[in-house]
Order: structure tokens, then C-alpha cells, then sequence
């Protein structure tokens, strides 16, 4: 599928290509596994993604990190309107394992207000990780509510709200490659 493949649906324009998302995603693989190592971390880290917006990154960050890990998903349900979340959250589907003593690493799409990734490493604190860090692919810094510590951040964006490469927009654009604007989303 191209940019220009756009008949009838909300498409924008490319904020990321394929290429940059590539070249990306390894360097933060690189770097992942530089600070692992370097803390000495003897325990495997499990990186959780966060489902379903993550599933594409997840699936290349594990491919783009030099050591051994292991992989496990949450699905979280925010209820929100359209293109605005509301901050309210709630678990749809647990882990499958316990992360107690456990180096964790959340891997999400993206973090907009802040308020899904604060209430999950809450969640996820009271599990009593061994430590718990966080890697967004996109980061909406200037849309944030809460304060947040992003340990790995992909890119930054301004504030219009995306699809493709794994994020949607009632369902749809999950399978694009590449990162596009909603054609009306600027003025939310
Ligand atoms: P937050 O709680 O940080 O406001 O929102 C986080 C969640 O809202 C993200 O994990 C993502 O699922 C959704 N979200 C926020 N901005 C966008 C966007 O621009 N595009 C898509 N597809 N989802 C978004």
C-alpha cells in the first residue's frame, strides 16, 4: 500500500516512513540491551506490549535487541469518543506470567495525556518488578496531563493523531506500514 492509496478514507499526510521507523526501532533495540548488560542484569527481561496499537512494534523492537528476552501482551480499554481518550482505563486481558522479581519492559504505541501508561506501571509496580521501564514509539509530548518517565522514546510528534504501523482509527490503517496523519486531525 502507497501514501497516495487514499480513495475514500481519512488518510493525511506520512509523519514516518517505513525506512525511518527501520533505522529507528534498531537503534532503540542497540540500546535496550546496552543498558541491560551494562546494569548487569542476569535475570531475562520480559517486555510486555501493550495490545493492540504495539503489536507491529513490538514484533520488530524484540528482533532489533542483541540479547535474550521474553515477550508477553496486556490489552488495556480506555474509554474515550472518536480520537480522544478520556483517561479512564481499565485491564481487559492480563499477562500470562508473573513479573515479580522480573526486570519489565513496557512497550507501547504511543503516549499522549500520559494517563494509560501512568495507570499501567502502577498496575504493574504493585506486582514488585525487579524494574520497570517504558518504550513508546511515539511520544505526544505536549498533549501530556501527568508527569511520566519515558526510559525509550522513538520519535516525538506534534499533536494530530495517527494511524498505521500497528495504530488505528476505528479499526482501520493497523496494517500500514508506515506512520500517517488523520486528514482532519489537527484542530482536536
Ligand atoms: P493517553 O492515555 O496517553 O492519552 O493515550 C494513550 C493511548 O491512546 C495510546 O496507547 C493509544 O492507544 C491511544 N492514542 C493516543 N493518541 C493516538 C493517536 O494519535 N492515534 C492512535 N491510533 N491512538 C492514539
Amino acid at each position: 500500500m502507497s501514501p497516495s492509496d487514499k480513495s475514500e478514507t481519512r488518510l493525511g499526510r506520512v509523519l514516518i516512513t517505513e525506512a525511518e521507523l527501520d533505522a529507528r526501532i534498531h537503534d532503540l533495540g542497540q540500546a535496550i540491551a546496552r543498558d541491560y548488560a551494562k546494569e548487569g542484569e542476569t535475570e531475562r527481561p520480559i517486555l510486555v506490549g501493550v495490545l493492540q496499537g504495539a503489536f507491529l512494534f513490538m514484533a520488530d523492537l524484540i528482533r532489533s535487541i542483541p540479547m535474550d528476552v521474553s515477550t508477553d501482551f496486556i490489552s488495556l480499554a480506555s474509554y474515550g469518543a472518536g480520537t480522544s481518550p478520556s483517561g479512564v482505563v481499565r485491564l481487559q486481558s492480563d499477562l500470562s506470567v508473573s513479573i515479580e522479581r522480573r526486570p519489565v519492559l513496557i512497550v507501547e504505541d504511543i503516549v499522549d495525556t500520559g494517563l494509560t501508561m501512568s495507570y499501567l506501571k502502577r498496575a504493574l509496580s504493585a506486582r514488585h518488578p525487579r524494574s520497570l521501564r517504558v518504550c513508546v514509539l511515539l511520544d505526544k509530548i505536549e498533549r501530556r496531563q501527568v508527569e511520566l518517565d519515558v526510559d525509550y522514546i522513538g520519535f516525538t510528534i506534534p499533536n494530530v493523531f495517527v494511524v498505521g504501523y500497528g495504530m488505528d482509527w476505528n479499526g482501520r490503517y493497523r496494517n500500514l506500514p508506515y506512520v500517517a496523519a488523520l486528514d482532519d486531525s489537527g484542530g482536536r
